[in-house]
C-alpha cells in the first residue's frame, strides 16, 4: 500500500479511522430507527467513491445518495447493492438506466413526475417537496398536484423529502426560516397522508440539518460534508459543537519535483508574475489546478507545508505544477513531500484554510479534487 503513494506525483491519503469515527458521531444524532444515507456524489466529495463506500459498507451503511444517474450506475458497476437515491435531475432519455440498475429517482417537480409516469415501467421514486429553497421539489403549497404525484401510474413512491437551505446558521432569521421549512414539510406530509397518500419514509436533513436540528423525526439523514469530517466553513453554526469530535478524512499531498536557486531580479512562472527581490530557493511541485488546487492561490495567497515549514506559492498555479518559495524551509530535495491539506511537523493546513484563501467553501475545494490524483486509504 505504501508503494502506491511512494510513486505518486500527487495523492490523497484517506484516514479510515477518522471516517469510522465520523459515522459513529453522526449516528448518535439520529432519532430512534433513523439511518444515514451518506451523500457520496462528486466522487464522494473528491475523496474517492469506491474507497469511501467500501469503508461505509463495512461500518454498516447500505444506502447512499448521489447527484446524477452516471454516478449511481458507476457505483452499481462497482458492486454496490443497496439503495442509491439520485438527488438531482435525470434526463427522461436515461430512465432506462433507472429501471435497469434499480435506482431511486427524486421527482423534482410535478411535470417531471408525469414524465416518469409516461416511461411506462415501474420506477422507484422519492417525491421532492419545495419548502422554501426554490431549487427542486414541487412547491408545498400545491397540495392537489402533490397528491396527484402519489397516485401516478408506474411511480413506486418510497419516500418524500425536502431540503433545508439555511440550517447552517444561527442568525435568528435563518433559524426562523428553517423552522418554517420544517413545519411546512410535516404539515404537508400530514395533509397528504390524511388525503390517502401512502408516504412510507421521510427525510429532510443534510449535514447541518442533522447537526443543528437533530431532534427531527426522520427516517434518513443525507449527510455529506460532515461525514468527511468537515463543516462547509470554519465558523458555521454547530449547535452542539459536534465538529470538535469530527475528524477530517482527507489529506492532499504532492511530490517536490525540482529544487533550484534564483537570483534577485529573476522571475518565476507564466507571465513572469513573480520576481525575486532577493536570492532565494524555490521548488516545483507536481500538482496544479487540473488536480483541483485552486488557481486563486497564486501569487502568495496559498501556502503548502514542506518538512513542517510553510512555503508560499509564488507566481501562477499552473495546470499540472505549482512553484513555492522554500527559502524559509530547511533542506528540501526533489522527491520530498509537500502537504497541501493536512499535517506536517507541528503545523497543519486545513481544507478551511485553503477554502478561505481561495474565497470559497470546503465542499468546493474537496469535490473538485481531480481524478488524476492517486488515492490511498490508510
Ligand atoms: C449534496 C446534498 C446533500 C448533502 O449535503 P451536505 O451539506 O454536504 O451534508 C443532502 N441533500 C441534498 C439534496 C444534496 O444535494
Amino acid at each position: 500500500m505504501k508503494a502506491v503513494f511512494e510513486k505518486a506525483r500527487a495523492w490523497i491519503e484517506l484516514d479510515e479511522k477518522a471516517l469510522r469515527n465520523n459515522i459513529e458521531i453522526l449516528r448518535k444524532l439520529l432519532p430512534e430507527g433513523g439511518r444515514l444515507i451518506p451523500a457520496v456524489k462528486a466522487n464522494a466529495y473528491g475523496h474517492g467513491n469506491a474507497f469511501i463506500t467500501r469503508v461505509m459498507q463495512d461500518a454498516g451503511i447500505t444506502d447512499f445518495c448521489v447527484a446524477c444517474v452516471d454516478e449511481a450506475v458507476e457505483m452499481r458497476e462497482n458492486g454496490i447493492k443497496g439503495d442509491i437515491l439520485i438527488l438531482g435531475y435525470t434526463n427522461p432519455a436515461q430512465f432506462d438506466l433507472l429501471y435497469k440498475y434499480n435506482l431511486i429517482q427524486t421527482a423534482v417537480d410535478f411535470s417531471y413526475a408525469e414524465e416518469m409516469s409516461k416511461y411506462g415501467k415501474p420506477l422507484r421514486v422519492h417525491i421532492g417537496i419545495d419548502t422554501g429553497m426554490h431549487r427542486l421539489g414541487e412547491p408545498a403549497e400545491n397540495i392537489d398536484r402533490l397528491r396527484e404525484m402519489f397516485f401516478m401510474e408506474n411511480l413506486h413512491t418510497e419516500a418524500a423529502l425536502t431540503h433545508l437551505c439555511a440550517s447552517d446558521s444561527d442568525a435568528p432569521s435563518d433559524i426562523e426560516f428553517t423552522n418554517m421549512q420544517i413545519d411546512k414539510f410535516y404539515h404537508t406530509i400530514d395533509t397528504l397522508r390524511k388525503e390517502g397518500c401512502e408516504i412510507p419514509k421521510l427525510h429532510l436533513q443534510a449535514s447541518y440539518g442533522l447537526l443543528n436540528y437533530s431532534e427531527l423525526a426522520a427516517d434518513f439523514a443525507r449527510v455529506g460534508i460532515a461525514v468527511y469530517g468537515m463543516k462547509t466553513a470554519r465558523n458555521d453554526y454547530d449547535k452542539f459543537n459536534t465538529d470538535a469530535e469530527l475528524r477530517p478524512v482527507l489529506s492532499l499531498k504532492a511530490r517536490v519535483s525540482s529544487v533550484r536557486e534564483i537570483k534577485a531580479g529573476e522571475s518565476v512562472g507564466y507571465g513572469l508574475a513573480f520576481t525575486a527581490e532577493r536570492d532565494m530557493k524555490i521548488a516545483a511541485l507536481s500538482i496544479g489546478y487540473a488536480d483541483g488546487l485552486p488557481r486563486a492561490l497564486s501569487g502568495g495567497v496559498g501556502k503548502v507545508l514542506i518538512n513542517g515549514e510553510r512555503a508560499p506559492i509564488i507566481g501562477r498555479v499552473c495546470m499540472d505544477q505549482t512553484i513555492v518559495d522554500i527559502s524559509g524551509a530547511a533542506e528540501v530535495c526533489a522527491g520530498d513531500t509537500a502537504v497541501i491539506i493536512g499535517k506536517s511537523g507541528n503545523d497543519e493546513i486545513s481544507a478551511y484554510e485553503i477554502a478561505e484563501d481561495a474565497g470559497t467553501i470546503t465542499n468546493e475545494i474537496l469535490s473538485r479534487l481531480g481524478t488524476r490524483l492517486t488515492r490511498v486509504m490508510l
